[in-house]
């Protein structure tokens, strides 16, 4: 049995990005980038007003009330481009230009038009109002690297610089197959010894959310032929296919003998982890291959922690790891003698603004109910007893 730090490696070295395309950037949101981007210009391109008011020399109004000739005007997209005197002001707007010889920006609200003056009534400082040319961003610099998620301010970056079609890696296709005879679809009243899938939509809006593009296949009943069919079908069209169920010690868990009888490499079966131990990784051709024990809540963790990483990895993603956070314990938690422990939290702050973290109440992997209230994984290492309320723990952020 391997630790979950030696899985994730696993899953690392496996998992290299798919291919780059250009996309729309109205549609680049979510992507990862495959380029870097760099400003083609400074930013602001010139010293720009932060207000409306007048552009001026501020040694001509260190005594105020002063009077002052207007001798132009600097607006948004036209500015005035002559080089101003001492004794002259230039009416100007936010976002404008700052004309060559004023050195400061007076607001509106302190000065006074008579026909073509203006009295300013307060003593500007050298330099107030203005943003300087390339203060923020010269050109050249790299402004986000490759490798990171697009969010929505980053998207406005790269239009700010001129990349309407950026390069970004290609989704990974995922299939996910729900496997297991006592399972009926989500439109059907479950009978005697049934249950709803739930799996096949927790997986696939984890994988959408790790940026797949996703086909949930219909349940596979455990048959291991029918298994076989349906595992072979979906590799052939998917960079990842992930199953739910079937790969514990049962009967009728035949995941891991269709693997190897259609000859998939098996880079572990078994991860020191609770819940979550009898998780596969595998590839059959180029397509890696996820087998999850399918308790709804073991699921959730075991793709979180494994084929989320595989999924962000195939992107490029440069963080494919979920994020880790210190927190304070609110309540005492067991681990357990010879697994890590991977335990629903709920994050919560104090007064103080300290990051707690509540275990939850819950009922076990298979209590998928009260996992819906979960945004933490608390880590219990392997070993550890017992963890007292006030401890410092580590935790993961859960995804969605
Ligand atoms: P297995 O790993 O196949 O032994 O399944 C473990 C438990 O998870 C059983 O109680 C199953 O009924 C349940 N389970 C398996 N697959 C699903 C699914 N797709 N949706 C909800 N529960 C499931
Ligand atoms: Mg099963």
């Amino acid at each position: 049995m391997i630790s979950v730090e030696e899985a994730i490696r696993i899953v690392l070295s496996k998992s290299s990005p798919v291919s780059v395309e250009t996309v729309d950037l109205d549609t680049a949101m979510g992507r990862v980038l495959a380029e870097d981007i760099i400003a083609d210009t400074d930013l602001p391109p010139f010293n720009r007003a932060q207000m409306d008011g007048f552009a001026l020399r501020s040694a001509d109004a260190s005594r105020v009330p002063v009077r002052l000739a207007i001798v132009g005007e600097s607006a948004a997209g036209s500015g005035w481009h002559n080089v101003l005197q001492s004794g002259e002001a230039v009416r100007i707007m936010t976002g404008a230009p700052v004309p060559e010889g004023a050195d400061c920006v007076q607001k509106v609200e302190v000065t006074r038009e008579f026909d073509s003056t203006v009295e300013i009534s307060e003593a500007p400082d050298p330099g107030q109002f203005i943003v300087v040319k390339a203060s923020e961003v010269r050109s050249g610099e790299r402004v986000i690297p490759r490798g990171t998620r697009l969010n929505a301010a980053m998207v406005a970056a790269l239009a700010a610089f001129g990349y309407g079609r950026p390069r970004v890696y290609v989704q990974p296709r995922v299939s996910v197959i729900p496997t297991g005879s006592e399972l009926v679809r989500v439109d059907e009243t479950p009978g005697r010894d049934q249950i709803r899938d739930s799996n096949g939509f927790s997986l696939s809006a984890y994988a959408k959310l790790a940026g797949a593009i996703v086909e949930r296949v219909p349940v596979a009943i455990d048959d291991p032929e029918l298994l076989k069919e349906q595992i072979a079908a979906a590799t052939k069209r998917s960079d990842m296919v992930v199953l739910s169920g079937g790969v514990s010690m049962g009967v009728y868990d035949f995941t891991k003998a269709a693997l190897r009888q259609l000859g998939a490499e098996i880079f572990f079966e078994r991860v020191s982890l609770r819940p979550g131990k009898p998780t596969v990784f595998a590839r059959l051709g180029q397509t890696l291959i996820f087998g999850l024990p399918g308790n709804p809540v073991s699921v959730s963790v075991t793709f979180n922690l494994f084929a989320r990483t595989a999924l962000l990895a195939m992107q490029g993603d440069t963080s494919p790891l979920l994020e880790e956070v210190n927190a304070v314990l609110t309540r005492g938690l067991k681990g357990a003698a010879e697994r890590a422990s991977y335990l629903p939290g709920i994050f919560k702050t104090d007064a103080e603004g300290k990051l707690l973290v509540e275990p939850l109440k819950w009922g076990g992997s298979s209590d998928f109910v009260a996992f819906t209230q979960a945004t933490a994984l608390i880590i219990v290492p392997a070993g550890v007893g017992r963890f007292e309320d006030g401890q410092v723990v580590r935790t993961l952020k859960l995804p969605g």
